[in-house]
């Protein structure tokens, strides 16, 4: 029986002990309950916030085993990664993208693991084109691949791409891929980026006390003037296998700070409302730089993003423990109105907002089982 059926607002958080099973079989139940064609578009949540971002993980697996995503203690050889058939095939994502589209959904992000890992990446690009071409549609890669791969994925139609670099130096960048992976053929990739003509080249860079902090001024250096603007990012408490302190974490304004010493900076106004970066511009006049503060400056207040998984689960934060399990209605032979209502049944009760009561709280962070970055993508 749907919890609370009379007393909106009906939350589809489980309750301690409920199973995932039940947890869906609840959410199934709201979906047939809800008001078709939606009263709004973009969708809104409980805290009124649209449904308009998308991330889609293509892969759970990597060639990298970053310490502070894959660790190599938790993913070794015997790691059961998804199989071939647990995966949405690009045909399910298409068909999924379009009922997301419709209900307002209008910036997609594959991600994964790694996504260049996916076998012919580029024909899923060129069909989600199909689906829409006004799609602002982008990549998170670790570039390992993309010296190969650039042409391909541009000419399928993808225009704009995020490269994560966590280090300028062979050393420092060996240590952190953990694979002891060449940063120079990283560099590759981001060159045959450039000459592939995409129109946006982000670098973000993941910072961690002690370790990688020393990298960030030469960094700057590297890029400054370069065009490709790079985004410094907090180490976040993603998932439950990095270890993550909050004495880890640099934060944005430290940065901001440090960077401003050597290659004075200052605010500029957000591209637009909700992006998630603060934009800082070189005072000489040779680019700008971003920090992601997501864990000191929280800003699930405009937070408009769903995240699905590889395997069709769909996750509303990214520090959810459930998914909702969208791949057993496709398989199952829903039509595209069932797949709607269910997805506007999960945007309509969701209320997730993770980040803005972590700080505080870290003791009751950790206590919670949350999903794995690699799974469900940046
Ligand atoms: N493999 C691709 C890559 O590394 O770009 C895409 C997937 S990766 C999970 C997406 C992004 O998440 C990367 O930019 C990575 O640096 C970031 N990330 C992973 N774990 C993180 C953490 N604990 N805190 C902050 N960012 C993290
Ligand atoms: Fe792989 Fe990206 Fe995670 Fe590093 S951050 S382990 S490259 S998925
Ligand atoms: Fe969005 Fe969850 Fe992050 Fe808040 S914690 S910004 S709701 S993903």
């Amino acid at each position: 029986m749907l919890k609370n059926m009379m007393t909106e607002p009906i939350f589809l958080v489980p309750d301690a002990g409920e199973s995932e099973s039940i947890l869906n079989a609840r959410w199934q139940e709201r979906a047939r309950a809800v008001a078709y064609p939606p009263s709004t578009l973009p969708v809104l949540d409980q805290r009124q916030r649209p449904l308009r971002d998308l991330r889609i993980s293509v892969t759970d697996r990597c060639n990298f085993r970053c310490t502070y995503c894959m660790p190599k203690n938790v993913f070794g050889r015997d790691h059961p990664f998804l199989s071939h058939s647990d995966m949405l095939t690009f045909e399910e994502i298409a068909r999924l993208v379009k009922i997301f589209v419709r209900l307002g959904v209008h910036k997609i992000r594959l991600t994964g693991g790694e996504p260049l890992m996916r076998r012919h990446l580029e024909n899923l690009i060129a069909l989600l084109r199909e689906v829409d071409d006004r799609i602002d549609l982008a990549l998170t890669t670790n570039a390992s691949m993309l010296a190969k791969k650039a042409k391909a994925l541009r000419d399928a139609g993808l225009r704009r791409i995020t490269i994560s670099l966590d280090a300028i130096d062979d050393e420092t960048f060996r240590r952190f891929n953990d694979v002891d992976f060449p940063l120079a053929r990283v560099l590759e990739g981001i060159d045959a980026a450039t000459a592939a003509g995409f129109q946006s080249i982000k670098i973000n860079t993941v910072v961690k006390r002690g370790v990688n902090e020393h990298t960030i001024l030469p960094l700057v250096k590297y890029f400054k003037g370069s065009g490709h603007i790079v985004r410094f990012i907090e180490f976040m408490d993603v998932g439950s296998t990095n270890g993550w302190r909050l004495d880890d974490v640099v934060s944005a304004a430290e940065i901001v700070r440090m960077i401003s010493a050597e290659y004075p900076l200052e605010p500029i106004e957000k591209n637009y409302h909700g992006e998630v970066a603060s934009r800082w511009r070189f005072k000489d006049g040779s680019g700008e730089i971003g920090v992601i503060a997501s864990v000191t400056q929280a800003f699930c207040r405009d937070c408009t993003r769903a995240r699905l998984a590889t395997n069709g689960k769909v996750f509303t934060c990214l520090f959810s423990g459930q998914g909702y399990d969208l791949r057993a209605l496709l398989r199952n032979g829903a039509d595209d109105e069932t797949l709607a209502r269910a997805i506007i049944a999960l945007w309509q009760t969701r209320d997730d907002h993770y980040s803005e009561i972590r700080t505080g709280q870290t003791v009751f962070a950790r206590r919670m089982k949350k999903i794995e970055m690699s799974y469900i993508g940046g």
